[in-house]
């Protein structure tokens, strides 16, 4: 039987396996369909403390996992497709096999938002993505127009990043205003090859009898006219959600799937702790991701002591 498995290998389920393999509890991290985190999609990390040049989202994981690794972390690339939380020990099904432990520590993260637009599916992988650093520099968007969908840090980041590689890059928002931090936004506003198109929402995503993007139909909120934008590529980047599908009715969590914490990191159900995106809609940074895995980590760890008391 486990001590302690930890989902997800972001930033707050690595931090939290370095912690509990420093405290030797030799803990099982299984990594999931998105190894490393949504972090690994991003390109320079400019506000994780330590790094005064920024470093790079991919590597920045690397170095946790290898952290963790280093004090005993067992990081094992496996799904879990099933979460008996109600029961001591706690069971999990993880890729078909059943695994034990007396602790969990949730850190399953979030993933993208979809518009939920009919061809935005059909042209996945088309024209149509949710991450510019992975497909930015591919060559059907060279030299293109681009659309970036939102008004966060996210989509700042992806339209001043697609700016490499887009001949105009509009940034379509649903206000007029930015959600995004003011250094983000008057990064992107001063881009002179960002065109931001204000109070508008994609309505349609062109063509799918052409099997590719060829374009967006566009309509303003506030005047109700619509319109069309040709483009090769649009990028979402308009939120996320918590990845917590599976624990459904085995721990509480909001309405929006957020997992609800009772005291520190603990959840509803005993011996499962939470931490990062999965549980924190407010801050979601890499950082707070970080410290709430620490947390959970010295929960985690005094609830067995506890229990061996
Ligand atoms: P976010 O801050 O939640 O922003 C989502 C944006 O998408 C908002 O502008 C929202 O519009 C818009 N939106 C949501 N649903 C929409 C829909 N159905 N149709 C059209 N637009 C929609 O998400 P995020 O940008 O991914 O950022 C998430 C967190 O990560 C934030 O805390 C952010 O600070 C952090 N982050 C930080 C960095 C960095 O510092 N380097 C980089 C990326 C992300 P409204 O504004 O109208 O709500």
């Amino acid at each position: 039987m486990e001590k302690v498995v930890i989902i997800g290998t972001g930033c707050a389920g690595l931090t939290a396996a370095i912690y509990t393999a420093r405290a030797n509890l030799n803990p099982l991290v299984l990594a999931g369909p998105m190894p490393g985190g949504l972090l690994t999609t991003t390109s320079i990390v400019e506000n994780y403390p330590g790094f005064p040049e920024g470093v790079d989202g991919f590597e920045l994981m690397t170095r946790m996992q290898k952290q963790a690794e280093r004090f005993g972390a067992r990081v094992k690339f496996a799904v879990l497709e099933k979460a008996e939380l109600d029961r001591s020990p706690l069971r999990l099904t993880v890729d078909g096999e059943i695994i034990e432990s007396q602790t969990l520590i949730i850190a399953s993260g979030a993933g993208h938002r979809h518009l939920g637009l009919e061809n935005e599916h059909k042209l996945e992988t088309r024209g149509v993505t949710y991450c510019a650093t992975c497909d930015g520099a591919l060559p059907m968007f060279r030299n293109q127009p681009l659309v970036v969908v939102g008004g966060g840090d996210s989509a700042c980041e992806e339209a001043t990043y697609l700016t490499r590689f887009g001949s105009v890059v509009y940034l379509i928002h649903r206000r007029d205003q930015l959600r995004a931090s003011k250094i983000m936004a008057d990064r992107t506003l001063a881009n002179p090859k960002i065109k931001p198109i204000w109070d508008s929402v994609l309505t349609d995503i062109l063509d799918v009898n052409q099997n590719k993007v060829t374009g967006v139909r566009l309509k303003n909120l506030k005047t109700g006219q619509e319109s069309e934008l040709p483009c090769a590529g649009v990028f979402i980047a308009v939120g996320h959600v918590p990845n917590t599908q599976v624990f459904q009715g085995q721990i509480d969590m909001d309405e929006n799937g957020y997992v609800k914490t009772t005291e520190g990191t603990q959840t509803s159900a005993k011996g499962v702790f939470v931490a990062g995106d999965c549980h924190d809609h407010v801050y979601r940074q890499a950082i707070t991701a970080a410290g709430e895995g620490c947390a959970a980590a010295i929960d985690c760890e005094r609830y067995l002591a506890a229990l061996h008391a």
